[in-house]
């Protein structure tokens, strides 16, 4: 087996048992991105050297001695860029510190390597908004890979990762996860610190682990997790040994099956496989139990007001004035703003920023903004109710399995709709898992399909529990 094929697991296994090296690991690594990522475009950047140079200092006996993880292109690594996949940032930007989870990870005794591709700052589910360059889902080079973090969850799938970290504003880790056939976590807002990642929401944003088992994600899982004063909005909770949730048993567990997420626009061949894999919980003791989450039919609705109300501010810090992408030939101060933002950001990013800015405005900030607010605490509330009844959900992540380059480009709303199941677990600010779950064969491609597990506010032992139970052998 290739080193770059090893999961966490497999490669600390190789390294104790002075099978292999962290440098031979790297530079096997960085030959199969050589090979493949031409083609799949997982990476925007990556930096063997200074990778290498890492991997002769590290320490194997460290948590993550040795481990290389790709970080999506919007998290900060001191001395690498950071371009949000956006052209914006990409002609000249490097981050000049690391975020807290890379500062975690480092001292863990993990190598950051590799920027993986990404919509523009993290706005897409397709990964085509990516303002750098396209990515492909390794099962099928015609197929997009899901997004926002689609380069993460590519080079996992294709076995040019050990492991990735990814953000989740609506999905963005669970849904390219399970176009993918790879683990994806959400974790409950507030469990890891965004220091340092570049806000698209900030009170939707949250990083997570993108691997290939569910065990390497509950260690990547307890590794960022942890308050810290740099944001404020972390909880102050102990962060319990995710790793123990892996392989417990099930027995008892109640898990809920909402029916707004088992009805019309769910593709029969995806209804099929996440059935299948919640009868695979119920055989080994889980109960089930019908719940309702009455609100949903107004989560896309209420996400789409929240989320670019605030990205219309977080983007106003891309100005040109103190960083990235500068117009040239300015005549007055606001001509450089328009000139620079206009070069700068590509054509998702302004849309949101323009509805953002329209859903704030004087006037309407009452009739979008306020009302959004409201439905969101009646999405959260519904959450809350169910979470009396059960300890957690299970549903599909996406309606279908990935969708065609250009399916749906041209129509933005159409691309929306399908974030139906992803994006109330943010509004909520619960903990979500993708666990693949079986494929369906089209044009004689295998297309993953995921399971999606949720779990309530630091509900994440209990994912990992499930998760670990429905794993694929
Ligand atoms: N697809 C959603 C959007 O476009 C979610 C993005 C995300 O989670 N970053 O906003």
């Amino acid at each position: 087996m290739n080193p770059s094929d090893f999961s966490i697991a497999q490669l600390r296994a190789a390294y104790r048992a002075g099978d292999l090296n962290p440098t031979d690991a790297i530079s096997a690594i960085a030959s199969a991105i050589d090979d493949k990522d031409d083609e799949i475009g997982g990476y925007l950047s990556y930096d063997p050297e200074s990778a290498l140079a890492e991997a002769e200092k590290s320490d194997i006996n460290l948590p993550l001695g040795g481990v290389p993880i790709a970080i999506k292109d919007l998290i900060n690594v001191k001395g690498q860029p950071c371009s949000c996949g956006s052209k914006i940032l990409d002609d000249n930007y490097t981050a000049p510190y690391d975020a807290t989870v890379i500062r975690k990870l480092r001292e863990a005794g993990a190598i950051p390597f590799g920027r993986a591709n990404m919509d523009e700052f993290a706005m897409g589910s397709s990964n085509e908004n990516s303002g750098i360059k396209i990515c492909r889902n390794p099962h099928d080079l015609d197929r997009i890979p899901g997004g926002s973090s689609g380069g993460s969850a590519a080079v996992v799938a294709a076995n040019t990762a050990i492991a990735a970290l990814g953000t989740d504003t609506g999905g963005s880790i669970r849904q390219p996860a399970s176009h993918c056939g790879v683990v994806g976590v959400k974790p409950t807002y507030g469990r890891v610190s965004r220091y340092g990642l570049v806000a698209f929401a900030s009170s939707l944003d949250q990083i997570g682990p993108i691997t290939k088992t569910v065990e390497d994600a509950a260690l990547l899982t307890k590794i960022i997790a942890g308050s810290e004063a740099k944001d404020s909005t972390c909880l102050d909770e102990p962060v319990p040994d995710y790793t123990e949730a892996v392989g417990k048993d099930i027995a008892g567990l109640k898990i809920g099956l909402p029916k707004e997420y088992f009805s019309e626009g769910l593709d029969p061949r995806v209804k099929e496989h996440v059935q299948a894999a919640i009868r695979k919980l119920e055989s080994q003791g889980a109960e089930t139990v019908e719940i309702s989450l009455p609100n949903t039919e107004f989560a896309v609705a209420t996400y789409y007001i929240i989320a670019t109300a605030e990205a219309s501010a977080n983007l106003a810090r891309f100005d040109g004035v103190r960083y990235g992408h500068r117009a040239d030939g300015p005549t007055d101060l606001i001509s450089h703003y328009k000139k620079t933002r206009a070069e700068g950001f590509g054509p998702e990013v302004k849309r949101r920023i323009i509805l953002g800015t329209y859903v704030l405005s004087s006037g309407y900030s009452d009739k979008f903004y306020a009302k959004a607010q409201k439905v969101r605490t009646l999405i959260r509330n519904d959450f809350t109710t169910a979470f009396e009844k059960v300890d957690v959900i299970a549903s599909p992540i996406a309606p279908t399995p990935a969708f065609k380059i250009g399916e749906k480009a041209t129509d933005p709303l159409a691309m929306y709709l399908a974030d139906i199941y992803t994006i109330s677990a943010n509004l909520a600010g619960i903990c979500g898992i993708s666990v693949p779950c079986g494929t369906v064969v089209e044009e004689g491609k295998q297309l993953p399909v995921g399971l999606q597990i949720l779990g309530k506010p630091l509900g994440e032992f209990d994912l990992f529990r499930a998760a670990s139970a429905a794993e694929n052998e």
